[in-house]
């Protein structure tokens, strides 16, 4: 039987993967073994296996296209990965890992057999998270429950690292902030720039409208006019890095009809950034929405690019602090986002920023996967707090609210809780005066 191919007959296949959109086998045969890759993969670094290695599961890829092939047997190790893509920024022959990971994730989503309970949590995960309405419903029985003491308790529980984990992560929003809306249009200050779209995610929108209302304040400053709409309610990258695929395809429309009238569109959620310039390559074969999305993709910038890429026009006045600055994974090695964010809080008068050792490990949160993989989770984020706490800054800047939350809870895990910011707040400290 040729590679991949499902038999007409009966819809079967005899391999891990099935004839849709496999990973290409070109992308496989780049990768030369070398494994420069593997002092940055988190699962390598915490367990060594060579199958919990990008090289592991590139070899894994390439079995999966033979006949033969078990799929319940690799999956464990495509779903412990946290496509965190260090490898693809550590790849010195240019190997597409994120592109390869991209492919394989559907392919498990749509030929594994779950368990009917693992079914049921991804999908109360998605149901809960990509929806901002229900995050807000939500939040008046979590902030009961942290007051009665039933989330500390829950956070304790061994036997159940998942509950512990969400236990843990959620942060104590008041419901007035959880429900505090963004204006739709915020109008340009001084001489007016040009027209820049605003997402305003998710989970960003319930847990951090702050972020959200600097973002705003800033690009108006600039000299913006910004378009903020309510919907989508969700740009769909929670469920694109985990396989989801049909889900972040009904997204990922919503999203490029959205803004589909602004030149610019800036995100300030690495994860939903990095998403929404992949919807290239996921609406690729919709004849409808392909050059769509390739178009939406060109407007598509993380917050930092955007402003270092127009320029200054606002006045930068001093704050004073010290910030060790953390790599979101999917700004600096999903995007390619590093220098940006760094060049924007040095020129800030004031501010002295601090770089961790392991900047390019990941913390653990990669969207849900502290949640799926809770254990693992939980490790990658005591690292990445001693790390931060050592290099004896003030606070910590990070440009991704997954990574926000899991740094947050993890400093405060060993009792040495620093605030967390978003770079964009620290802008709109210096540029309008508000408070960290
Ligand atoms: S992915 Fe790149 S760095 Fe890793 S083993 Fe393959 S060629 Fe080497
Ligand atoms: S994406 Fe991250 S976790 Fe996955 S193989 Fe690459 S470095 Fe390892």
């Amino acid at each position: 039987m040729s590679e991949t191919a499902d038999d007409p007959t009966t819809g079967t296949h005899d391999h891990a993967f099935d004839a849709t959109r496999p990973p290409s086998r070109e992308l496989i045969d780049a990768c030369v073994h070398c494994g420069f890759c593997l002092p940055t993969c988190p699962t390598y670094v915490l367990w060594g296996e060579e199958m919990d290695s990008p090289r592991g599961r590139i070899v894994l890829m390439k079995e999966g296209l033979e006949a033969g092939s078990d799929l319940a047997e690799m999956a464990v190790h495509f779903d412990r990965c946290l496509g965190c893509m260090a490898c693809v920024t550590a790849c010195p022959s240019g190997v597409e890992y994120d592109r390869l990971i991209e492919a394989t994730r559907p392919q498990v989503e749509r030929n594994l057999e779950r368990s009917p309970a693992e079914r049921a949590f991804r999908r109360l995960m998605f149901a809960l998270f990509t929806h901002p309405g229900r995050l807000r419903a939500a939040t008046p029985f979590l902030a009961a429950g942290r007051a009665l003491g039933l989330t500390g308790l829950v956070g304790r529980l061994q036997r159940f690292p998942r509950m512990r984990t969400l236990a843990r992560l959620t942060p104590p929003v008041p419901a007035r902030a959880a429900f505090a809306r963004l204006p739709e249009l915020t109008r340009a200050q001084g001489s007016r720039r040009g027209r820049v779209g605003l997402l305003q995610g998710c989970v960003q929108r319930v847990f951090f409208h702050d972020v959200n209302t600097a973002t705003a304040r800033v690009l108006s400053a600039e000299g913006f006019d910004v378009f903020a709409p309510r919907l989508p309610r969700c740009c769909g990258a929670l469920m694109l890095h985990t396989g989801y695929e049909p889900e972040a395809r009904d997204l990922a429309r919503a999203t490029i009809s959205a803004f589909e009238d602004c030149e610019l569109v800036a995100v300030n959620a690495a994860g939903c950034g990095s998403a929404m310039k992949e919807y290239v390559n996921l609406l690729a074969d919709d004849p409808e929405w392909a050059s769509r999305a390739r178009a939406f993709c060109e407007k598509v910038r993380d917050i930092s690019e955007l402003l270092v890429e127009v320029g200054p026009a606002a006045q930068r006045r001093p704050v004073p602090i010290s910030l060790a600055y953390h790599d979101a994974c999917h700004l600096a090695h999903a995007q390619g986002v590093r220098a940006q964010p760094r060049e924007l809080l040095r020129a800030v008068p004031g501010v002295e920023l601090m770089e961790p050792v392991e900047w390019e490990i990941c913390c653990g949160s990669a969207g849900v996967y502290n949640l799926l993989e809770a254990d693992a989770g939980e490790q990658l984020g005591q690292r990445k707090a001693q790390n931060l706490l050592a290099t004896g800054a003030e606070a910590v800047a990070a440009g991704n609210p997954g990574c926000a939350l899991q740094i947050s809870t993890y400093l405060q895990a060993v009792d040495r809780p620093l605030p967390v910011y978003h770079p964009v707040q620290v802008l709109d400290a210096s540029i309008n005066g508000s408070r960290l």
